[in-house]
């Protein structure tokens, strides 16, 4: 969208992240990012590829990413060394690429595999290869980018090569044969195929786009069936991304309502406030909003924007702007580490979470990959420049440069701390313009704009436009009116989020039971670190601005009235994008008083309920809860229960067992709280289920369980005496402890499985 005229101003909300995103690129070492290519082109590389995700079958993923993002911050920000590092993978690429025009992470052997029609294929594995197809797409859009976007030519000769690798490695496959490869996930084989049609009009590569259209999938989102419910949501977006290309190579209409469709079926009925979607990396049921620390893919959100950018251009249509507006400032700009330029993979939106970052060494996983690339796209959609019509989208500070045209415009302002933004021609020879301002959908009251002495104003969503003949020091002046507004979430009026305009606001909740380090490798190591309670806002007033005040307006910091309850806590809030490294919560549970003072127990979840008396608490089976809670184990299991989501641990055989260190309160009345799994009526199962409880080597009790199918957590209250208690010693920190531990009785039988193990103070 006109990007390469576009720059943005020094020191600006967008050129802060898009620096640090630069250097991000350039800490990043060429060598171990080939490794893969050397290695796939049965070549010793000359250094070690890198860990995580990049020692895995998908590795050579990043290379590809890589020089996606290259290409786009060496548009963006005319840096040389991004040039050369690009221009250098191009030509090592050249030097690697087999005679066939293979060139990937790895051997060809899960396509060869596959190319023969007899394979093996699942959601994740083609070949029993994890995602062959994805992690090779990467590679033909990094090359297309550096071809459109960082204009190295040689990459198109490189891209074609491979193209006609995958199209005559692939040709004698049936069409039976090819829709059952689309079964495992390929990432926009369909999309580049299209563009690299549309650049070279060889009809090999539109057919090849077209074979590469998973009808599962496209036929249903075509006769706006849909049929998303359970999928993975980032296997299916960068399809859809093929099909929007398709259309525009060919007009048909299926693939026009095939992009259309899964737009508005994904942004109106399956995102969150942020504009992401996704929980566990798949689609929910419709209209819903699940609050979960494994929520809004990041990769997800870079490749709506893709499909709302596809779609503006078709319709010139506002709305896929203010989509475009959502995801960037409350997830896309959320997801970068400020201080290290370190990506983010899930975006949780569970209350007083927080974000988790992959390392610059192990992690290398997809969002990283989209992650890399980010910074660089900012410039993307600010303007667009069709002929006479100049669209003026998002209000970052920035110029558009167009030396041809003698056209400089400069988009000063510091929103969103500002509602005021000034369009500075710089320069403009008698150049005709029609001048479409975008008219977002969050004003509280209408844009005004003022231009040589004139008053224009306008409400609702669409354009504003001004015709003119424009010259040097024009200068036209928006006000975009904006204050606090709700989002009330689609499955529960109580479920609320705050906006100042177009930002979500998060409050920001400090560092309570937080872990040491929060840039780790594994990004799933930190879903299991101990939450903390979010009390819920208690209002009568309609109005926000009644009870929610601007502190700071530089840093568009509110802080809300000493209203949530338990203990009349007060809220700072701020933009979501600024909070890192601390626990937040962007979404809150919101009542009037007289509905909370009806609030039933039964609208309080488990956790909830348990909380005010729980003095300690081990997840069991989570790694973070059990190492923090000094845990140690014979012969002892552990696993994830879909059902309840949440983990569970056992022991067996006759010396199975396991322990944590528990904290007390000597002097209180207590008990310890056990969680079971649907454990509460008559025996069904074979299995015995006997073992002791014991606290200090104390017996508390035996326990015989009885298995029912009910799904259900099941919480089992044992005290603890009171002379027990008084024998507990306070350790270094003054804190009193106590050893819990879970033994097996025989050899047959099993302890557990146990969900949960609380301390509990006693009514
Ligand atoms: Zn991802």
């Amino acid at each position: 969208m006109s990007s390469e005229f576009v720059r943005l101003e020094k020191d600006s909300l967008f050129e802060i992240s898009q620096a640090v995103g630069k250097q991000y690129l350039l800490d990043l070492d060429v060598e171990r990012l080939l490794a893969p290519i050397y290695e796939g082109a049965s070549q010793i590389p000359p250094k070690p590829s890198y860990g995580g995700w990049e020692s895995l079958e998908i590795k050579g993923h990043s290379i590809g990413h890589y020089l996606s993002a290259l290409a786009c911050m060496y548009e963006a920000t005319k840096d040389l060394e991004l040039k050369e590092r690009m221009d250098y993978i191009i030509e090592t690429f050249s030097l690697l690429q087999r005679a066939d025009g293979y060139l990937g992470g790895f051997l060809s052997t899960p396509f060869e595999q596959v190319f023969t029609g007899e394979f093996h294929v699942d959601h994740f594995s083609l070949s029993h290869y994890w995602v062959p197809w994805y992690s090779i797409h990467k590679i033909y859009a990094g090359l297309m980018d550096a071809y459109q976007i960082g204009k190295n030519v040689e990459a198109l000769n490189i891209l074609k090569k491979l193209a006609d690798w995958a199209y005559e490695g692939s040709r004698l496959m049936s069409d039976e044969q090819f829709q059952r490869m689309l079964i495992c996930e390929y990432g926009g084989m369909n999309e580049v195929m299209a563009e690299l049609y549309e650049i070279t009009q060889d009809e090999r590569y539109l057919y090849l786009a077209k074979r590469f259209t998973q009808h599962l999938i496209m036929d249903p989102l075509a006769a706006g069936v849909d049929d998303l419910q359970g999928r993975h949501a980032n296997t299916q977006i960068p399809k859809v991304l093929g099909a929007a290309k398709l259309y525009e190579v060919t007009g048909d209409d299926y693939y026009y309502r095939v992009a259309k469709f899964f737009f508005e079926t994904v942004v109106l009925h399956r995102s969150y406030v942020i504009g992401g979607n996704s929980s566990g990396e798949h689609f929910g049921p419709s209209d819903t909003e699940p609050l979960s620390r494994e929520a809004a893919e990041t990769c997800n959100t870079y490749n709506m924007i893709k499909l709302a950018k596809y779609l503006f251009k078709w319709t010139k249509d506002s709305k896929y702007i203010d989509f475009i507006e959502r995801a960037t400032y409350n997830h896309i700009l959320a997801s970068q580490d400020p201080h290290t330029g370190c990506k983010i993979y899930f975006t949780s939106n569970y209350p007083g979470h927080f974000k988790v970052y992959g390392t610059k060494e192990d992690s290398f996983w997809c969002c990283t990959g989209t992650g890399m690339e980010n910074p660089g796209r900012y410039t993307h959609h600010i303007f667009f420049k069709e002929d006479e019509d100049f669209y003026v989208n998002l209000f970052m500070a920035s110029s558009f440069v167009k030396e041809d045209e003698q056209l400089k415009v400069v988009l000063q302002t510091d929103f969103p701390i500002s509602n005021v933004v000034k369009l500075v021609f710089e320069e403009a020879n008698q150049l005709f313009l029609n001048v479409k301002i975008r008219v977002p959908y969050w004003l509280n009251a209408p844009i005004e704009v003022r231009f040589k002495g004139q008053s224009y104003e306008a409400n609702g969503q669409g354009y504003l436009m001004i015709s003119d003949t424009f010259h040097a020091d024009d200068e036209i002046e928006i006000v975009l009116p904006m204050g606090l507004h709700e989002y009330v979430s689609m499955d529960d009026p109580h479920k609320v989020a705050f906006m100042y305009g177009p930002v979500v606001l998060a409050a920001v909740l400090g560092c309570e039971h937080f872990p040491a380090c929060d840039i780790v490798p594994d990004h799933l190591s930190l879903m299991t670190q101990q939450t903390i309670r979010v009390p819920k806002i208690v209002t009568d007033y309609q109005d926000l601005n009644q009870w929610i005040e601007l502190v700071n307006q530089k840093t568009l910091t509110f802080k809300t009235a000493p209203n949530a309850k338990p203990g009349d806590v007060s809220f700072t809030l701020k933009p979501f994008y600024a909070i890192h490294h601390e626990r937040y919560t962007i979404y809150f549970s919101k009542y009037r008083s007289e509905e909370f003072l009806n609030l039933g127990d039964e609208t309080l979840s488990r956790d909830e309920l348990l909380f005010d008396q729980t003095v300690d608490l081990v997840k069991t089976g989570e790694q973070q809860s059990e190492i923090e809670h000094q845990f140690k184990s014979v012969e002892s299991y552990a696993g994830y229960l879909a059902d309840v989501n949440m983990w569970w641990r056992d022991a067996r055989g006759i010396d199975g067992s396991f322990s944590y260190e528990m904290e007390v309160i000597p002097n209180e009345k207590m008990a310890l709280l056990v969680s079971y799994f649907g454990l509460n009526g008559e025996n069904l199962e074979p299995v015995k289920r006997v073992f002791d409880l014991l606290v200090n080597d104390e017996l508390i009790q035996t326990e015989r369980l009885m298995a029912t199918k009910n799904v259900e957590v099941v919480d089992v209250v044992y005290p603890i005496s009171s002379d027990l208690l008084a024998n507990v010693k306070p350790n270094e920190d003054g804190k009193y402890k106590v050893t819990v531990s879970f033994r097996n009785r025989f050899e047959d039988s099993i302890v557990g499985g146990i969900l949960e193990v609380r301390t509990i103070l006693q009514a």
